[in-house]
């Protein structure tokens, strides 16, 4: 039962209360809004507890034109979006606010269902996935990464509860969690977010990398966070990244250089297309945006 709870906890996303600050606030209004459309689906599939994911093989990703838009005035979010990641594959997705990177994150989730155009996931239109299935394989790691009310420990197996112990502390060490257990007066079960020990964003970040690491999942998501990490954290969260990568199929929101040039190819996204694609060297020699934003947006390695 409590780690139904938990599951539905994880369903629920960053609900106000359960993050700290005006962004958590925020993020838990569109998560309520996304749990209204994702309740309203036709021909859901029962949602069961999450369960322990298998450890599969990775998954690919197709989005073919897709065309998607949140119901606003607004421009669509996507106008004819096209790319491929290959399963086991690095992809890195890049571009000025607001070009639509994390949207695909959300149609990948199914937090909103595309309007045109088709989404493949390992093969499959990803409207024939059983939803709980789905994002059972998927684990999706947030530029601000919520932290539910609970203990550290809770935190970080609460969508593997069959995680060992060893397990447990070998992705707090490969995160470098590791000093944060010895700084906290209980160590990992200390209470943390909303009633306990407030945490940094790049710590949040950490521990939901941990906790993707604990759930191994078929396809990671990622958002990397905008702010400087100290170069100790900058270079953990690469290896694991990257020791992550040889096992699943990553598709990253870059923000760091260390990022992109590692990944497979980078898709460079604009206002709400593909405008290139392509690996970082290629790009840099082609296209004045990726340029620009390489300079200017792109953080470049910590000392
Ligand atoms: P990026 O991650 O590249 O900054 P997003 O995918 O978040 O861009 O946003 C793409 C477009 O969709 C933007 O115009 C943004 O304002 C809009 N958008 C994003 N999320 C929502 C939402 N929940 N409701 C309405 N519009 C949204
Ligand atoms: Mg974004």
């Amino acid at each position: 039962l409590i780690a139904f709870l938990l599951y539905l906890f994880y369903l629920m996303g960053p609900i106000g209360g359960l993050v700290e600050g005006w962004t958590g606030l925020q993020s838990g209004l569109a998560a309520v809004r996304r749990i209204d459309e994702v309740e309203s689906l036709p021909g859901e599939p029962s949602a069961g507890p999450v369960g322990v994911p298998e450890a599969g093989t990775p998954l690919g990703v197709a989005f073919q034109d897709v065309t998607f838009g949140y119901g606003d005035e607004r421009a669509p979010a996507h106008r004819g979006v096209t790319f491929d990641v290959p399963a086991g594959g690095m992809v890195a997705l890049v571009g000025p606010s607001g070009a639509g990177k994390s949207t695909v994150f959300s149609l990948l989730e199914r937090f909103y269902d595309h309007d045109a155009g088709t989404v493949t996931v390992g093969g499959r239109d990803i409207r024939d996935w059983p939803l709980a299935e789905l994002r059972a394989s998927i684990a999706y790691v947030e530029q601000d990464a919520p932290v539910l009310a609970g203990t550290l420990r809770e935190n970080l197996v609460f969508a593997a509860p069959d995680a060992e112990e060893k397990e447990l502390t070998d992705a707090v060490a490969r995160t470098r969690l590791d000093a944060l257990v010895d700084r906290l007066p209980e160590g990992l079960d200390t209470a943390v977010g909303h009633r306990g020990v407030t945490l940094s964003g790049g710590e949040r970040q950490r521990i939901a990398i941990a906790r993707a690491l604990l759930r191994r999942p078929r396809l990671l998501l990622l958002d990397e966070v905008t702010s400087q990490l100290d170069a100790v954290n900058e270079q953990a969260l690469r290896d694991v990244i990257l020791e992550l990568a040889e096992q699943t199929t990553v598709l990253v929101i870059a923000h760091r250089l260390s990022t992109v040039r590692h990944a497979d190819s980078i898709v460079v996204l604009e206002e709400g297309r593909v405008r290139t694609a392509g690996t970082h060297e290629e790009l840099i020699a082609s296209d004045d945006l990726y340029r620009e934003l390489a300079t200017t947006q792109l953080t470049a390695e910590v000392r």
